[in-house]
């Protein structure tokens, strides 16, 4: 039987992540994929942070646009519009992007397997379908699995608590759009938000994700935007952390830990940085000759301390969202159009950690029209919970 320091299950951004710092530190390391093509299908706007698209490690290849700000609108007249003056974000081709990763991690030496569907884990082995069907043994397995979770179902692992569906559809449109900003629409999906993203003049991607009716709203919404779909996609977004990211030999990292940023559903930064904290566990615990729970237990707790806060908060957040009614978030935007609150946004705002421009905009005048909507909602309480972490 073959065996591997580390077998890498998921050949997404965080399993390629992963493979390739492993590789890198010297330890022997497989990827396994289901599909006979990296990066497809595709389920993913596509929208990553500067920070975030530098964290994969890339070339420019994959960027189809760049965006530098947003408009956030309630369909009820509030709306909230701002422009950082440069680059806040790219629009990517996940398939593209999700391939050089792959590439650099086959450079550092990780062996990519395609059309290999991890089927169950058992003991120090998985088990694998497709064409090369077999067990390929392991001395820590790297779940990166993705929202579909075979590998934590496996081993009887508590899942992410929260999975939220979404839709998306790429459309050529006849009226040239704003390429420089991404547009959010909340009311048009009540759990969650509606976008529209501008990957080039002609071409936009409509997409809307949510907890429940997610297809009847997302017909609705599309029905908006006149134009030609050439692409739809539909995904899984989970969110809320698996309440133990550790066990049985294994580390579980992006999607397959539910590590999506719960406010944005954006999934492939914390997952790529996940991913280089599962291989540098691994490589200490296989240094140390030790591959029990406690010693796995430094992942989590390294993934924690970089952005555990963030998600928490995240989590907490979008749990409030639920009881947010369309006329509220009117008037929250219209609160939010202030000029000063603007100011804020641009020079604070972080897509990935979101939480530091929260608590200063909670203290801002701007926002006392709304205080009695954030107090509702428990937002103080939920702050206050953050701060005392
Ligand atoms: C509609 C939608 C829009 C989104 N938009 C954004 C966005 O704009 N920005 C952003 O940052 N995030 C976005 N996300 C989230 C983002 O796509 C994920 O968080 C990110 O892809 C997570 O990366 P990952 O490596 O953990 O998992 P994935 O990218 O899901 O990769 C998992 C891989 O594992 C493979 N796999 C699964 N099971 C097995 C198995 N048993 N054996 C072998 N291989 C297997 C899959 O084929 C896949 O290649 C969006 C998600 C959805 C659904």
């Amino acid at each position: 039987m073959e065996r591997f320091d580390v077998v890498v299950v998921g050949a997404g951004p965080g399993g390629t992540a992963a493979g390739e710092r492993a590789a890198s530190l010297g330890l022997s390391t497989l990827i396994l994929e289901e599909h006979a093509t990296i990066g497809h299908p595709v389920q993913c706007a596509g929208l990553l942070s500067t920070d975030a698209f530098a964290e994969c490690r890339v070339s420019d290849r994959s960027v189809r646009n760049r965006v530098r700000g947003a408009r956030v609108v309630s369909d009820l007249g509030g709306e909230v519009a701002f422009d950082a003056g440069e680059t806040k974000a790219v629009v990517v081709d996940r398939g593209e992007l999700d391939r050089e990763m792959a590439v650099a991690a086959a450079d550092a030496g990780a062996e990519l397997r395609l059309k290999a569907p991890v089927l169950r884990v058992d003991g120090d082995r998985v088990v694998t379908g497709g064409p090369s069907a077999g067990e390929i043994g392991f001395s820590i397995l790297i779940a990166a699995d993705g929202p579909k979770g075979t590998i934590a179902r496996s081993l009887g692992m508590t899942r992410a608590p929260l999975y939220f569906p979404g839709s998306q559809a790429d459309m050529v449109v006849e009226t040239p759009v704003d390429t420089r900003l991404v547009e959010i629409y909340p009311n048009a999906a009540p759990e969650f938000f509606a976008w529209r993203i501008p990957v080039s003049e002609r071409v936009v991607r409509v997409g809307l994700c949510g907890e429940t009716n997610v297809p009847a709203l997302f017909d609705r919404y599309l029905a908006r935007w006149p134009g030609k779909i050439v692409h739809r996609v539909t995904g899984v977004i989970p969110l809320g952390t698996m309440p133990r990211t550790y066990g049985r030999r294994t580390l579980f990292v992006g999607d397959a830990a539910g590590m999506a940023k719960p406010t944005s559903g954006g999934g492939v930064y914390t997952a790529v940085r996940a991913g280089r904290y599962a291989a540098k566990t691994a490589a200490a615990c296989l240094e140390a000759g030790d591959v029990s729970d406690r010693t796995l237990a430094t992942y989590e707790a390294r993934w924690k301390a970089d952005f555990g806060r963030e998600i928490a908060l995240g989590y907490r957040l979008i749990l409030a969202r639920r009881r947010v009614t369309p006329e509220e978030v009117d008037r929250l935007l219209r609160a939010f159009s202030s000029p000063r609150v603007i100011r804020a946004i641009v020079e604070y705002g972080d897509m990935d950690r979101p939480s530091g421009l929260l608590a200063r905009l909670c203290r801002m005048p701007a926002l006392w029209p709304v205080v009695p909507i954030l107090m509702r909602l428990g937002i103080s309480e939920i702050l206050a919970q953050d701060s005392g972490r």
